[in-house]
């Protein structure tokens, strides 16, 4: 197909649409965005598998992706959570490589990374690897659609695996939710299934299910409902080599897609109010209205605009009134549920107290948006602005992991035409001001689901599958109606001022430095610059940092730094929101020595909004109700951190345990508790009297430029007390075992073993690193594979600023934290004779994948900026932390590094910390916790605890110097 102007020819573009599915056709062009430099070709194979290969002779990673058109909603009503049960079992094993870890095992020895993910329409395979072994990986991956072996024996035990997964979600509130909209749709719509399954919903034990997997997989994974698309640094016909014989076996079965499935919901049921009470504190209001998908039109995006400017944070609109009237402190607007031919657009408010008990207010103002837009707001100007910015983004996009190329264009095949697939989601090309207020019309009273999520809520019901308390009643379509005609105008969003027109990469003098360079280095303030030319474009980061040992000397200050971001963040909002959507983004947060302010984007205008965040950062004085508000919000986030999942919130403190000065949820909580505003602006001006303030401008930024804007920081940030920058303290762990036992409502038990490496320099550094690398797969693979003790369970690597540390972890619907810490114990036992018989030749591609994956480049922009402010981070002024780490790499050898192995981190009386929390189901039933010194509640350690130290490095005129202790 040629590339058209779809906005002339709507109709015709339906119908070749229509057309690509079935006509075999010649090869289209892709189109590609200015910055891209990749080649593309489609083809189809004559089992009509459609399939892009991409050719990248720069990528240092090689990525496949297979999508199939079959999902959870394809699930037979009595095995419900087949589809998601079968997207487990490919991996575990096919004809031509039987044994269940070989895929994993091979992946993770070459560098790469693979998973998958089960969707109501759809499943997606993908992996990464190095891109010297993107043949044989996708020689693996192929089998799985040609000859999966659903072992007999991995059937019954995965399912334990499915059912783990299902027993992880149960507190989550997303799930939560989702289960009560499964009770609510019409009978026979695919979203009452339960779609991730469980032992009950499975019964692996009854019947046949080996033979329903088969059937499953025969009935459905058709290769004329896949799509494949695979990225290598070979040329197009390499790869297209390698691809055919590999993916032509996968039979043509012909199947169907679903595609007619019932409405939503019944027209009698709605209006409807549903109440739901979650497990968080949370109070949010949504408003969903079911309406035809869009999809047949790509490139209209009728609903994204409409999103757009009911999202709108600037003066006068919906959030900014809300806001200003103190009932809600957020909002989205959009739709994003598109399943066979039907969409849902879904407003959702974050809720204040008064808010929610003036909720009938909200819906009515959020009513009369809808109502503007519909007769004043659907305009050809605002249109054209969202095109200008959609065009824009497309023009400059970077083009991202290998990974995330091809999931992305394997999902964007399912909506837009080949040539579209890059551009397709930036394209609005087909304006048609009726399809909009056609959408407009149908987001009305009669319409509505009403969902009101608050911990208070009467409830008289509890959902099947997830118990979540819920009620619902029928609302009145004319009362609302007529509250709407009640409520106050809004303001429809102006012109955006950001939108930059001059757009140019700057020219880059030849030998110009290739890592930053200080362009001041004076009492307080220090300023890098790297004008980038390998990432060209019009675009930069601008990152800042105030230094101040104020930030984080007690659980209070570091309460009042996140108050006090939160705060400058509100001030600039209306102001900056139409920044973010012009592509120049920006955050506030503390940091573990301060408080950091990251800006990115095109940088015509990146001064504009400078000025404006340096004017909030120097405020004491916020308005009372904004003050009163954001704390309330932030003490509910604090206090909604006990309702995370078990592993992660044990990961949150075992950072608390060993590095000083970072403090819990909990602590902070407490000591926010009564903090005033005359608290916050002391604190203010203290953070500013104290503060030292590093910058980073990075891209497309001259030096004068850089200097400009270095400058104006200096001047608005920098105090003057000359108060030494604070160092970060890391605790070195002794000797033996340490245990901290965490408290926390959930059914499953969690563990966490960490092992700290003996030093923190750079040797040291690699050993630890390639313990991760080896232990990952073979951990994964006994405890969860083969033991079934959980859905997540994983080893890696887990640095503390520069301290290396061996992290193994499971969550465990099955087994107590005493359980877990003997399976965790014979596996490193069962690993020091594994590793006594593992040749060179393995060793050295362990090795080698690893420093491969040091040396991976950066592929954004961002992605590099992230990288140079975390080397200024360490002090490290070569800029090559990674390089020295992976230098050390290649220097390990195998006799060297298993005697290290078990004289260090196998060691019964290894320097380790075990972080547990007793699930529910395992109380009292668990045995003895195991023995070790007990770290108190508060993770508070003796005052003879040895700490590493790393000092924020000065002066800088010694590139390369590690300004830290390599011993505590
Ligand atoms: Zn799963």
């Amino acid at each position: 197909m040629h590339v058209l102007s779809l906005r002339l020819l709507p109709f015709l573009a339906a119908l070749l649409l229509a057309a690509c599915a079935s006509a075999p056709r010649a090869p289209e062009a892709v189109v590609r965005g200015e910055l891209d430099q990749r080649e593309y070709r489609y083809l189809e194979l004559p089992n009509r598998l459609r399939v892009v290969l991409i050719s990248d002779p720069t990528t240092d990673k090689s990525a496949a992706s297979l999508r199939v058109q079959a999902g959870s909603g394809d699930d037979p009503a009595d095995r419900q959570g087949l589809a998601h049960f079968l997207e487990h079992m490919l991996f575990l094993g096919t004809a031509k490589y039987p044994d269940s870890a070989e895929y994993q095992d091979f992946i993770n020895a070459h560098g790469g990374s693979h998973n998958a993910y089960t969707s109501v329409d759809h499943t997606h395979y993908f992996f990464d690897i190095e891109p010297e072994s993107l043949e044989p990986a996708l020689d693996r991956f192929a089998q799985f659609f040609v000859a999966p072996l659903f072992t007999p024996e991995y059937v019954q035990r995965e399912a334990n695996a499915v059912d783990s997964e299902y027993r992880m979600g149960l507190k989550d509130d997303a799930r939560r939710e989702y289960d009560v909209l499964r009770e609510l749709v019409q009978p026979g719509h695919p979203l009452g299934k339960l779609a991730v399954g469980n032992l009950q919903t499975l019964r692996p034990t009854e019947g046949d299910i080996r033979g329903d997997l088969l059937a499953f997989h025969q009935r459905h994974y058709s290769a004329n409902l896949m799509t494949l698309v695979v990225l290598g640094k070979q040329p197009l016909d390499t790869l297209e080599a390698m691809v055919r014989p590999r993916f032509d076996p996968i039979e043509d079965r012909d199947s169907t897609a679903l595609a007619k499935v019932p409405e939503l919901f019944a027209p009698s049921q709605l209006p409807l109010e549903l109440r739901i009470r979650p497990e968080k504190e949370t109070r949010e209001l949504s408003m969903l209205f079911p309406v035809p998908s869009s999809r047949a039109r790509p490139s209209a995006k009728p609903l994204d605009y409409i999103g757009n400017l009911l999202g709108h944070e600037g003066p006068g609109g919906l959030l900014s009134v809300l806001k200003a009237r103190g009932l809600a402190e957020g909002l989205g607007a959009g739709a994003g549920f598109d399943l066979f031919g039907q969409d849902a657009f879904q407003i959702t408010v974050q809720l204040t107290e008064k808010g929610l008990a003036e909720r009938d207010f909200v819906v009515a103002l959020v009513f009369r948006a809808i109502g503007q837009l519909r007769e004043g707001g659907v305009e050809d100007w605002r249109y054209r602005e969202q095109s200008a910015l959609g065009e824009l983004g497309f023009r400059f996009r970077e083009k991202g992991s290998a990974s995330a190329s091809v999931i992305g264009i394997a999902n964007a095949l399912a909506d837009y035409p080949v040539a579209e697939v890059l551009r397709g989601p930036y394209l609005y090309a087909d304006y048609d001001a009726a399809l909009i207020r056609d959408y407009l019309a149908r987001m009305q009273p009669a319409n509505l689901l009403l969902t009101v999520t608050d911990r208070g809520v009467e409830t008289d019901r509890q959902s099947r599958w997830f118990g979540t308390p819920y009620a619902m009643r029928s609302l009145d379509a004319a009362l609302l109606s007529d509250a709407a005609r009640h409520a106050p105008p809004l303001v429809l969003p102006a012109q955006n001022v950001f939108l930059p027109d001059r757009v140019a990469t700057k020219s880059l003098s030849a030998g110009a430095p290739v890592s930053p360079t200080a362009l001041a280095d004076e009492a307080g303030y220090r300023l890098w610059h790297l004008q980038d030319g390998e990432f060209p474009g019009p675009k930069a980061s601008l990152y800042l940092q105030m230094l101040s040992a104020r930030a984080t000397a007690t659980p209070r200050d570091a309460a009042l730094a996140s108050l006090f971001a939160l705060l400058v963040q509100d001030d600039l909002n209306e102001f900056a929101y139409p920044a973010t959507l012009a592509g120049l983004q920006y955050g506030i947060s503390p940091s573990s020595r301060g408080l950091s302010v990251k800006l990115s984007g095109y940088d015509q205008r990146m001064g504009l909004l400078l000025e404006k965040i340096l004017h909030s950062l120097q405020r004491s004085e916020f308005p009372a109700e904004r003050f009163t508000s954001l704390k309330t919000e932030l003490m509910r986030e604090l206090g909604n951190s006990t309702r995370e999942r078990p592993y992660s919130q044990l990961v949150d403190r075992l950072g608390n345990t060993l590095v000083q000065r970072s403090y819990s949820d909990a602590e902070l909580r407490a000591a926010l508790a009564d903090a005033t505003p005359a608290d916050l602006a002391a604190f203010a001006a203290d953070l500013r009297s104290d503060a030292s303030v590093e910058v980073l401008a990075h891209g497309n930024l001259l030096a004068e430029e850089a200097r400009a804007l270095g400058d104006s920081v200096r001047d608005a940030l920098r105090g003057g007390s000359g108060a030494e920058a604070p160092a970060v303290e890391v605790l070195a762990l002794p000797a033996g075992t340490s245990v901290r036992d965490v408290q926390i409502e959930h059914p499953d038990s969690s563990l966490l073993m960490y092992l700290q490496g003996a030093s923190s320099d750079v040797a040291e550094r690699a050993r630890v690193a390639l313990a991760g690398q080896i232990l990952g797969p073979s951990f994964f693979n006994e405890l969860r594979t083969e033991r079934q003790l959980g859905y997540v369970v994983f080893a890696q690597p887990y640095p503390f600023a520069r301290v290396p540390g061996l992290l193994l972890g499971a969550q465990s619907p099955v087994a107590g934290p005493a359980a877990l810490a003997k399976e965790f114990r014979a596996y490193l036992d069962r690993q020091v004779k594994a590793l006594d018989v593992m040749s060179d030749d393995a060793f050295a591609r362990q090795r080698d994948a690893l420093a491969a994956r040091l040396r991976e480049k950066p592929k954004s922009l961002g992605e590099k900026t992230e990288r140079l402010w975390s080397d200024l981070g360490l002090g490290s002024y070569g800029f090559d932390d990674r390089e020295q780490v992976a230098l050390a790499v290649d220097a390990l050898s195998r006799p060297e590094w298993t005697a290290y192995f078990r004289a260090r981190l196998a060691a019964e009386d290894a320097a380790s910390l075990l972080v547990l929390s007793t699930g529910e189901a395992h109380r009292g039933k668990d045995g003895n916790l195991p023995s070790g010194r007990v770290v108190d509640p508060a993770g508070r350690w003796k005052s003879d605890a040895k700490y590493y130290r790393f000092e924020w490095p000065r002066p800088v005129q010694d590139p390369g110097r590690a300004l830290h202790s390599g011993t505590p």
